[in-house]
């Protein structure tokens, strides 16, 4: 043998006799490979240095694996991975040695696609175990191979460049998401076409048969749809791989979960379709509306064969036409019959024109803005009148365009024989419709859209739940657009048998007289005309609610013959509805995965492969159970305190951007992350069609693996996705399109109220407090608030002084008995101590103030229970008397009893009211009584939990207590001393609560997908079904009518929403949770359903909380700590937003805001400010006008020295008996209407739909009717309502 490498000769990559040893010895060449890097060994003092005989083409000995493990390499670990690399050859080394223990170590990659190798380094051909291993020893030594050329060329210096940049990309999918490039389709010079036009934007889009005026952004997206749909986009590398670059500084091609290394990356064809995931409101509906209108006359073209050519025919010159195409295909079918010669003659002008007319339609949209264009336009309109005026116009329509499919072999040699079965071909009907795939609430919205965006109104057909659908052939030929429901879509999986579809008959029906066109009447095959039709277009919208991919939907759209297909969809991931929320405080933020994440990411693998086959929505139904329990169990980290306004007034905070320090954690992705991905993939994969994912072991191995390894996603892996969402995707930043949408109003008062006379009272005493403090510590010494070693004190004493002006109670905050023994101390040692003449004034003004509120019983008494308390009028004194926590201070106001009742009182008293109206008032202040004593039980009980919990915090930080300054209102911000209280603020988080809200998101998505005019409304359940009973009219509390409260913000907020909630919904923002649990109680008060994003409750729960409140009518007020506004949380069903009491950072404070006032927001904007008049809250507006008109940078709250000043120079309020701040009068109960008439029955008067927006109109269309005896005319007719 004469084989230049002889048997005995070793391979020059692993230096021993392997399985490539044969090969010529250039194959491995080192230009061939991939220069990586270097890396450095330190070898053990007794190690001998490597003695070598050989030099490679770089000039340094090459490192083989017999030599390598030879070495005594200081840090073992290395040598295995090295040496495995080198053996399997992934890499090839050679090495030089710096100094005596030092040995540089130069790394050269062997791609995969290494010419000369018989494919066998290929990613297939090794073996399973091998990758396995290559692949964790390339992840362990790749992100250390240094690219510094000095130490290439032998030197020595610390790198600061690597190969793989392993540095943390902690993005989230929805940060992802949100950074894609808006869309920059190319415009072609060569001929002018639509995309051209779209991209010009002095061109008003004449002759597109359009009403409305795109927008900019909008023709862009348009313009990238045509693009793809064009085929013109150029090939794009393989979006699975990212590129790294060498020592040589050319590029080679990366996987990151296979950690495959590729030197040419093969390229791949983009989608002809794609995700249309324009943000909510953006006018999606619009643009497919024009994408459909700048292509309305264009064909369907046959699918693609390598194998057979696939010319589009029509009957007339299948059966006629002499010429090559149509006579092979005939003889295909009938190979024996050679056709006659009487049929075959040359075609007459006329079939000519026929067949061109059918298979080859003038399809350019001409410009009417131009003359020539106008004029085009008129003869093509003129042409088709003139042929519909023909006899003949039967004619061409029987000649319909549609091409034969024949399934490819899989042995990729065609069956040449007839036979039964796939090798017979199937006809297709080409045809210029789009199908739309819709909810089948937005059915009727579609229809509208047409209407409303069309000037020349397309044919569309409805098919609704329980109508036929045409043949395929009318479906192909005579429509448009074509809208189906879901539901309706997904019902045809019930006629799927294509094997009918496939037949060697060929139609032999007779021809029309005078024509030689065949007048068809062959049965059509009893399979779904939906998969009879090459289909131009399909659109999927998703609608409002995303994973509506049901499984029923994915296995049929996949059936159906599609040139391009879109997804429609606002939010392309679970995730993504309400973005980003959670993702700051998720488990997996702190680098260790919460118990969820891991317990649920074991077994991953196995649901990978379930969800290929069963898609995900099933899952989200799941999830309410199954996720709900399992997090349950988890609590959610408390977000830190974060500072954005009045109550915490440090600005650094921590929802601002990551600082350089914080990435170093990774972000581990978690099993939500997983879903997102899953789904992405799979709609990519099932219904955009990429080819590239089709293979679920190829999105396992290549993008799942390399995004969930548990150390957190891998180097490259996060670019890969987002390659891979581009690819795909459309979609504007959202800034770019705020660039040209005009927003509706957004309006923002300051409401100044003032305080009422009992939160006065603490209000004075709180500011006294100060005062004392100020002259007991003669402002200087470290007892003074201000001294700076108190910040965190200062901070604490801001935000009690914020809670009280919406309402606040606690006597250690401000224990009155002893501030009074203080102050008179003050006052005797007044001589003493030489204090100044105005403090002296102070003292004295502080001490009267005291002593208003601690002489006074109703003052003192409301001190016992946290809630607010509210003025009851006309109600019983007796029950008064046992259901008030505070019996003793009862009035009479014209003629009626009249005093104050807790909140938590009167809502158990109406419900004991409402399930016993007739109940007499001495059973009613028996259980009041015993409510009472229970109540007291429970506050005892509690309050020595707390005192205990107390005792031991007490003890635990003793020193660190005894340093803080005296007389400091200082109080824990977590402990509340009231049992109502209490509970109602732990009612977000309760499981009642929470399975209420689910049960109502799952009312409102079936509401959603509720078919029109099929379903009847009754049948979903009403959550208010049940009607008050006419006995409450009889009842003990019939006349008893809730005041105001103590709050005067409160009262004015349940006014403001008494006033406007049944027309919008409110967003209010607090900063303090408990000033959200005291709307939440005033809300159930006045029985308006609420929903309140709170961290006590999971991520998950979070989410559907959201969901909840933008798709169901049932809950008016979104309650929200301000923390949580600069979320991205798209809540743009609220057209009002409250701030519970001012917010000092402007950015802060327009990021909640933007929550309602964003794209998709229709109604103008109204937001509120809520602040105490006189005190520090207005000087914060006031100062924050001031500093942002002076375009200055707005300092720290309390760094600001006006604010400060104010707050260190207390002042007291004087109650103003003429305040006109709104109030409260409704009634406790409420009542049905009063039963007039005994016979007369109301009850059949319950109109669940009345105040419904879902209430739409109701329209079935009969297909029958349309398609029957006279086919709309092109264009221009539109079914009779
Ligand atoms: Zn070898
Ligand atoms: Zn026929």
């Amino acid at each position: 043998m004469s084989s230049p490498s002889s048997p005995k000769s070793l391979c020059s990559v692993c230096g021993t006799l392997c399985s490539f040893s044969h090969l010529p010895s250039n194959v491995f060449s080192i230009a061939k490979l991939i220069p990586a890097g270097s890396l450095e060994l330190n070898l053990k003092s007794d190690s001998v240095p490597p003695s070598f005989s050989k030099i490679a083409e770089d000039g340094w000995p090459p490192m083989h694996a017999p030599t390598l493990e030879s070495l005594d390499i200081l840090l073992e670990e290395f040598t295995r991975p090295l040496s495995f690399l080198i053996r399997h050859h992934f890499i090839f080394t050679t090495y030089y040695l710096h100094s005596a223990h030092v040995l540089k170590l130069r790394v050269y990659i062997v791609p995969y696609d290494l010419p000369g190798c018989q494919g066998r380094l290929s990613y297939r051909a090794r073996s399973r175990e091998v990758l396995n291993a290559g692949q964790t020893y390339m992840l362990m030594l790749l992100p250390l191979v240094s690219q510094e050329p000095e130490n290439w060329h032998g030197g020595q210096v610390t790198p600061s460049a690597f190969f793989l940049d392993s540095s943390m990309d902690r993005r989230t999918l929805p940060e992802i998401y949100g950074a894609l490039p808006s869309p920059s389709p190319q415009s072609f010079t060569t001929d002018s076409d639509s995309i051209n036009r779209l991209l010009d934007y002095r061109d008003d889009l004449g002759g597109f048969g359009l009403h409305s005026t795109l927008l900019f952004y909008q023709r862009r997206s348009v313009a990238m749809m045509l693009q793809k749909e064009s085929g013109r986009s150029p090939d794009v590398p393989n979006p699975l791989y990212v590129p790294l670059t060498d020592m040589n500084g050319k590029i080679c091609h990366y996987q990151p979960g296979t950690t495959e290394f590729l030197k040419e990356l093969y390229m791949v064809t983009p989608t002809q379709g794609g995700v249309l995931c324009e943000e909510l409101g953006t006018g999606k509906t619009i643009m497919i509306l024009t994408l459909i209108l700048s292509t309305i006359k264009q064909l369907s073209s046959p699918e693609n064969s390598f194998i057979d050519s696939r010319p589009v025919l029509t009957p007339l010159a299948l059966r006629h036409f002499p010429s090559g195409d149509f006579a092979s295909i005939r003889e295909k079918f009938s190979p024996r019959k050679r056709a006659s010669q009487s049929q075959i003659r040359v075609p007459s002008f006329r079939d000519i024109l026929l067949h061109l007319l059918s298979s080859n339609p003038d399809i350019s949209i001409p410009n009417t803005t131009t003359e020539s264009g106008l004029r085009k336009y008129q003869r093509q309109e003129h042409f088709l009148e003139l042929l519909e005026s023909l006899p003949y116009d039967l004619w061409r329509k029987s000649n319909f365009p549609f091409y034969l499919h024949q399934d490819d072999d899989p042995t990729g040699h065609r069956i040449s024989s007839r036979g039964q079965g796939y090798s017979a071909p199937r006809l297709l009907y080409l045809t210029s419709a789009t199908l739309i795939v819709a909810p089948a609430n937005l059915i009727s919205q579609w229809d509208r859209e047409i209407l409303k965006h069309c000037e020349v109104v397309p044919r569309v057909l409805i098919i609704r739940s329980g109508t036929r659908l045409p043949s395929a052939k009318d479906l192909a030929t005579l429509y448009d657009i074509i809208l189906m429901p879901y539901n309706r879509f997904s019902d045809e999986d019930k006629r799927t048998d294509v094997k009918k579809l496939h037949s060697w008959k060929l139609c032999v029906c007779p021809e029309f007289p005078d024509s030689r066109v065949p007048k068809c009447t062959c049965r059509p095959p009893d399979v779904s005309s939906l998969l009879q039709v090459r289909w131009k277009r399909l659109v999927i919208d998703e609608g409002h609610v995303s994973a509506s991919l049901s499984t029923r939907l994915t296995p049929f759209s996949k059936l159906l013959s599609v040139q391009h297909r879109w997804i429609v969809t606002g939010t392309p991931t679970t995730n993504l509805l309400g973005l980003s929320f959670g993702n700051k405080s998720s488990g997996g933020e702190s680098g260790v995965p919460s118990h969820a994440d891991l317990d649920l990411n074991v077994g991953g693998d196995t649901d990978v492969e379930m969800d290929a086959e069963v898609g995900i929505v099933e899952r989200m139904d799941v999830d309410f159970e199954v996720e709900q329990r399992v997090e349950e169990s988890v609590p959610e980290p408390l977000a830190t305190e974060s500072s954005s306004s009045f109550l915490t007034a440090d600005p650094d905070s921590p929802s601002s951007s990551p600082t350089p320090l914080d990435v170093e954690t990774p972000r581990i992705w978690n099993r939500l992350d997983r879903l997102d991905v899953e789904k992405l993939t799979s709609m990519v994969a099932h219904f955009v069609g990429m080819k590239l994912l089709a293979d679920q072991q190829i999105v396992k191995s290549h993008i799942l693996d390399a995004l969930f390894d548990n150390k957190g996603p891998r180097p490259g892996a996060i670019q890969m996705l987002t390659h891979l969402m581009e690819s795909v995707m459309i979609r504007h930043r959202i800034d770019d399109v705020e660039e040209e949408v005009v927003l509706p109003r957004l309006d923002h008062e300051h409401i100044y109220l003032s305080l009422s006379p009992l939160a006065a009272m603490s209000y004075n005493a709180f500011q006294a407090s100060i005062a004392i403090n100020a002259i007991d510590s003669e402002r200087q010494d470290e007892d003074y608030m201000f001294h700076p070693r108190n910040s965190d004190a200062l901070q604490t004493t801001v935000k009690n002084m914020s809670q009280l002006l919406f309402w606040s109670v606690d006597d250690r905050l401000y224990n009155i008995d002893e501030l009074k023994k203080t102050n008179l101390e003050v006052l005797q040692d007044v001589n003493k101590r030489n204090i100044p003449q105005a403090d002296i004034e102070l003292a004295k003004e502080s001490y009267m103030h005291i002593y208003i509120a601690a002489e006074s019983p109703l003052w003192r008494s409301i001190q016992s229970s946290e809630d607010i308390p509210y003025l009851v009028h006309g109600i019983n004194p007796m029950i008064f008397k046992s259901w008030s926590r505070l019996p003793d201070n009862t009035w009479v106001k014209g003629g009626l009893t009249t005093g104050y009742v807790h909140p938590d009182r009167l809502i158990r008293l109406r419900q004991l009211i409402i399930r016993n109206p007739l109940i007499s008032v001495t059973k009613v202040t028996y259980l009041g009584e015993m409510a009472s004593a229970k109540d007291l039980e429970h506050r005892k009980a509690y309050q020595e939990m707390v005192r205990r919990k107390e005792g031991k915090e007490r003890k635990d930080r003793k020193s660190e207590r005894s340093k803080l300054p005296k007389h400091i209102p200082v109080k824990q911000q977590d402990t509340h001393n009231s049992t109502g209280l209490f509970n109602s603020s732990k009612t977000a988080a309760s499981s009642d609560t929470i399975k209420e809200m689910q049960q109502e998101l799952q009312a409102s998505l079936a509401r959603l997908e509720m078919e029109e005019g099929v379903l009847d409304p009754s049948a979903i359940p009403s959550p208010n079904a049940t009607q008050p009973s006419a006995l409450l009219h009889s009842s003990v509390i019939a006349g008893v009518r809730v005041g105001s409260s103590a709050s005067t913000k409160l009262n004015y907020i349940i006014n403001d929403v008494l006033k406007y909630s049944e027309q919008e919904k409110f967003l209010i923002f607090s900063d303090s949770e408990l000033t959200l649990a005291h709307i939440a109680e005033a809300l159930q008060l006045v029985e308006v359903k609420f929903l309140r994003f709170s961290t006590q409750v999971p991520t998950r729960i979070r989410e559907q909380t959201v969901l909840t409140f933008e798709t169901s009518d049932v809950y008016r007020v979104f309650l929200m700590e301000l923390k949580h506004g600069a979320r991205g949380l798209n809540l743009v069903s609220a057209s009002r937003v409250i701030f519970c009491e001012p917010v000092w950072q402007i950015d802060v404070e327009s990021q909640a805001i933007k929550r309602a006032h964003r794209i998709g927001q229709t109604r103008p904007v109204k937001v509120k400010t809520l602040a105490i008049s006189n005190t520090a809250e207005e000087k914060m507006l006031e100062r924050r006008q001031i500093l942002k008109q002076g375009g200055s940078k707005i300092p720290k709250l309390l760094e600001e020295t006006e604010i400060r000043h104010f707050i260190a120079n207390p002042r007291f309020i004087l109650v103003n008996p003429d305040a006109k701040d709104p109030g409260l009068d409704i009634p406790l109960l409420r009542l049905p209407p009063a039963p007039q008439l005994p016979a007369s029955t109301t009850n059949n008067s319950i109109d669940v739909t009345c105040s419904s927006p879902l209430k739409r109109r109701v329209r079935v269309m009969d297909p029958q009717e349309s398609s029957g005896g006279s086919p709309p005319k092109k264009r221009t007719v539109r079914f009779a309502e």
